[in-house]
């Protein structure tokens, strides 16, 4: 990776970032890296000058050029059509990994207290149901796409097992759903498991998401790095973070194969912003992940070290102090300063290496497979009638066509033939048609022709050819 470790790009942020971004750089400034920061705007000032994606565009030169950010956190604004300028750095720069770490700390009590929690999520960061690619398909019926592409599930699991060779971790969990969803969780599980041979050191194993979050409530020290697709890697990671001691404490790090951006989990938190109160531990753990991620490995350690110890002398940020006098943000920050250099009573150093970070490529991703077939197709079609009469009316459409009606699902359930469950009916049908000779492929103008006839007495938006790859098929049968 190209990036000249003294510089990086700092965005303040909103809210509370400026107050604990600024703690951050003092901190990191204490341990004598010499980091040179340029100082960048984002978010809701960036907003108010009438910049949509609210990141100017200097702020992008400058973390083109840096390759590493460090932010504070960006208020979404509500109700003003504008994008999330968090949404536009991570898409901007691809940053498909999402570390998330989370460890008991000395002092910071939950009730799994006690139980040496040291759980690291790895999350896949722009594909799955984040793509945000929506459609209302009939007035009352909405529908998402959950795009998961195999280049995606390499990266993300290749990040997960190199991030756990780097860390010293022994074990890798892949959280998924693929039970339900076998095309696109379980690209996620058939890829872990291709790549799981590669790392003989690393105990890889699948569990499934709900599972899992059981077993986070029950037995959660079983877990050391856990890889996950985006939304369920949202939920879990959120879900970690509370265990530990909650946002005040949860660093972050958005890694992508050019940049990385380091940020704490928490908000904006406006309603202790500009007090001096808010906890800057998080954005200060996130500091020490970007200096290892830019190879100060021992000043990341001493700062890692220093939050330890300043918990361990009983320091407590408004956050956590209960009825204990509480630290201010500075206070906090200048005690973990005067504890650089003193090792933890609870916890050592991890013999931490550099992470290998998964390269992307400019060209288009393609799997490449020797055969593959079409034998039917899917017709979305918004419809009053009752299955039974839609079907017949099918029929009738497609009597002079070389496709047949085969099936008619209603969110998911089958009901025709034999509907005779009941389900709850919508107007949004998916009605499938296959070819009447198995053997021979369905050819475009086949498909085209069955719609026109299919438009002629119905309302249809949106096909899906039913596609077979090296025999396999690239379709669920979808008979619940
Ligand atoms: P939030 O800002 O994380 O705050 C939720 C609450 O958590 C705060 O009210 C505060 O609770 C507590 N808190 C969070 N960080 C803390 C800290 N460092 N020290 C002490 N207490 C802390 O979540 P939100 O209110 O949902 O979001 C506010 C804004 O931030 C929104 O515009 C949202 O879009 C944005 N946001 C940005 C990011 C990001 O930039 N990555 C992430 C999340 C949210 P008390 O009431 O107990 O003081």
């Amino acid at each position: 990776m190209l990036f000249d470790s003294r510089k990086i790009t700092v965005i303040p942020g909103d809210g509370i970032g400026p107050e604990v971004v600024t703690a951050a750089l003092k901190v990191v400034e204490a341990t004598g890296v010499g980091i040179e920061a340029e100082v960048h705007q984002a978010g809701a000032a960036s907003f108010a000058r009438g910049i949509e994606s609210g990141v100017p565009e200097e702020t992008i030169e400058s973390i083109e050029r840096t390759k590493v950010l460090l932010k504070g956190p960006l208020e979404t604004p509500i109700g003003h059509g504008n994008k999330s300028a968090n949404v536009t750095l991570r898409t901007l720069f691809e940053t498909f990994g999402n570390l998330r770490p989370v460890r008991e700390l000395p002092g910071v009590t939950t009730p799994f207290t006690g139980r040496k929690l040291d759980i690291v999520i790895v999350r896949e960061n722009v594909e799955d149901l984040y793509t945000g690619i929506e459609y209302m398909q009939t007035p009352g019926v909405a529908q998402a796409l959950k795009v998961i592409s195999r280049t995606g599930c390499e990266k993300i699991v290749e990040l997960a097992f190199e991030f756990a060779v780097a860390a010293g971790r022994q074990r890798v969990h892949c959280a998924t759903k693929a039970n339900i969803m076998k095309l696109t969780e379980g690209m996620l599980q058939h890829t872990f498991e291709d790549f799981a041979p590669r790392y003989p050191q690393i105990e890889a194993k699948h569990i499934l998401i709900d599972n899992c979050a059981h077993q986070l409530a029950m037995r959660p020290e079983q877990f050391d790095v856990i890889v996950t697709t985006n939304m369920n890697g949202d939920i879990l990671s959120d879900l970690t973070s509370g265990l530990t001691g909650g946002l005040g404490f949860a660093p972050s790090a958005n890694i992508g194969s050019d940049v990385a951006i380091f940020e704490a989990v928490h908000g904006s938190a406006p309603d202790i912003a500009g007090k001096n109160i808010a906890n800057p531990t998080a954005i200060i753990l996130s500091a020490a992940m970007m200096l290892r991620h830019i190879g100060e490995g021992a000043a990341a350690d001493d700062i890692e070290q220093a939050v330890l110890v300043t918990l361990e002398s009983g320091m407590r940020s408004g956050d956590m102090a209960g009825t204990q006098p509480a630290s201010s943000t500075t206070e906090f920050a200048d005690a973990i300063i005067a504890n650089l250099g003193r090792d933890s009573r609870t916890a050592g150093s991890r013999d931490f290496r550099a992470v290998r970070i998964p390269e992307s490529s400019r060209e288009v991703e393609v799997v490449e497979v020797t055969n593959r077939r079409v034998t039917g197709v899917d017709v979305y079609v918004e419809s009053r009638m009752q299955p039974d009469e839609l079907a017949e009316s099918l029929i009738a459409a497609a009597s002079d066509s070389t496709l047949n009606l085969h099936m008619i699902s209603n969110r998911g359930n089958t009901v025709y033939p034999a509907g005779d469950r009941a389900v709850t009916l919508v107007d949004q049908y998916r009605c499938r048609f296959m070819k009447k000779n198995r053997h021979a492929d369905v050819t475009d103008p086949e498909i085209l022709r069955l719609l026109t006839r299919i438009g002629e007495a119905h309302l249809w938006m949106h096909i899906e050819k039913l596609q077979h790859f090296d025999g396999e098929d690239a379709f669920s049968r979808g008979a619940r």
